[in-house]
């Protein structure tokens, strides 16, 4: 597995700017978009446990505030971390949000058996689209 090196030493050093008191656990996400920019994204976690963001969507949320040339994907490729050692996958949210910013993007995160890659849009069979009918519809 041929893990982008860039990406991942920067996954690794958002890890350092995760705000996790609770879980203790520190992600690190960090994607590179099509000029060869990199965004990066640490887990912040709220004591109303369900206002916490994940490290992949703060990094989305990140390169989506500098993203200029919206006819292009928002970036193509992703490498999460995390400082426990043991494999988190991207969670069904993020999954969501990943596939949505380019279904095609490659997604790097470790597994029980070491690095594996994924598209965004494999990572998340009978994902929710927004049908184009209703969205005319009501816009
Ligand atoms: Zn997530």
């Amino acid at each position: 597995m041929n893990v982008p090196e860039n990406l991942k030493a920067a996954a690794i050093q958002a890890t350092t700017q995760a705000y996790s008191p609770y879980s203790k656990i520190k992600v690190g996400a960090a994607l590179i978009d099509h000029d060869g920019n990199i965004f990066t994204g640490a887990n912040i976690e709220n004591a109303s446990y369900g206002l916490t963001i994940c490290a992949e969507r703060v990094a989305l949320a990140n390169a989506l505030m500098k993203w200029q040339d919206r006819s292009r994907p928002l970036f193509s490729k992703m490498v999460i971390t995390n400082s426990t050692g043991t494999p988190m996958p991207p969670c069904g949210a993020c999954r969501q949000m990943l596939l949505e910013m380019n279904e095609n993007a490659e997604i790097f995160f470790e597994t029980a058996g070491g690095w594996t890659s994924a598209l965004a849009k494999d990572l998340l069979p009978g994902a929710f689209y927004m049908r184009e009918d209703l969205a005319e519809e009501n816009g």
